[in-house]
């Protein structure tokens, strides 16, 4: 494997001092910049912090021309891990950091949908979109899905809708 892009440590090793690609084992942030006072940088995995997270939780996306990073599943062309969307998840306490990698913190509620559509659709529209089978969930309805426990998802397929038809 490729020894650390930053600080060319090899796979298995600690990061060194002032690594940027570091994890801080404390908060889960940019060790470099974190500000803990206890912690460390971690090993390096042998690829970038966080990836094999998103791929655990189903966190893609995809760049589309004049959208930006918009979210996708794992099968669009094109898509790579969203470690932006591991990170706001992180800071909304969905994903909580073991010291090591994170793992699912508290479970994401309707409540939380209707927060992120809110300011697209009016309350009756969030009822729709809630009952509306959806592609991005491959059929189900949003409701549905979080009955299943696919809370993820759903909050994914919200973020896709606000940020804009998903292709
Ligand atoms: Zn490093
Ligand atoms: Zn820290």
């Amino acid at each position: 494997m490729d020894n650390c892009p930053s600080c060319d440590t090899s796979t298995g090793v600690r990061h060194s001092e002032h690594c940027d690609v570091a994890r801080c084992s404390s908060c889960g942030g940019q060790r470099c910049d974190c500000g803990c006072v206890e912690g460390n940088g971690g090993i390096w995995t042998g690829e970038w912090p966080g990836k094999a997270e998103c791929r655990e939780y189903g966190l893609y996306a995809v760049l589309v021309p004049y959208k930006g990073w918009l979210r996708a599943k794992a099968s669009d062309e094109g898509a790579i891990e969203d470690l932006n969307s591991l990170y706001a998840m992180g800071q909304s306490g969905v994903f909580v950091w073991n010291g090591v990698r994170w793992i699912r913190g508290r479970p994401i509620e309707v409540t939380d949908i209707v927060r992120v559509l809110g300011d697209s659709l009016s309350d009756e529209g969030v009822r729709q979109w809630l009952q509306a089978p959806s592609t991005y969930l491959d059929g189900s309805s949003p409701a549905d899905a979080l009955l299943a426990g696919q809370d993820l998802r759903v909050a994914e397929a919200a973020r896709a809708f606000v940020e804009g038809p998903y292709l």
